[in-house]
């Protein structure tokens, strides 16, 4: 029985499923921590969240509608961070 590193971490499942409540700003503080400490080490998380975030600024822009769900500042730092790192790690790394 032996598990490589690169598999996927049985947590991102449930993060998944918590990152569109997460997004319209609907968990406790706490639960956005820790959404926060996975999403920072799992480069998947990150781009589902992106893509997430995507659609649903599409689905915004097509009603037309003021008032989008903002993001607290920390939140979009830490991810923007975390994101920049992916890439960065992804970018340089291949060669
Ligand atoms: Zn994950």
């Amino acid at each position: 029985m032996s598990h490589p590193h690169s598999e996927p971490h049985g947590d991102c499942l449930e993060i998944f499923a918590r990152l569109s409540e997460y997004l319209d700003a609907e968990l406790p503080a706490v639960t956005c921590q820790e959404l926060e400490a996975h999403l920072a080490d799992c480069p998947p998380c990150i781009e589902f969240l992106y893509s997430l975030r995507k659609s649903i600024e599409l689905c915004h822009g097509c009603e037309g509608e003021e008032g989008p769900p903002p993001l607290n500042p920390e939140a979009r730092d830490t991810l923007a961070a975390a994101y920049r790192r992916m890439l960065a790690r992804r970018g340089g790394v291949d060669l």
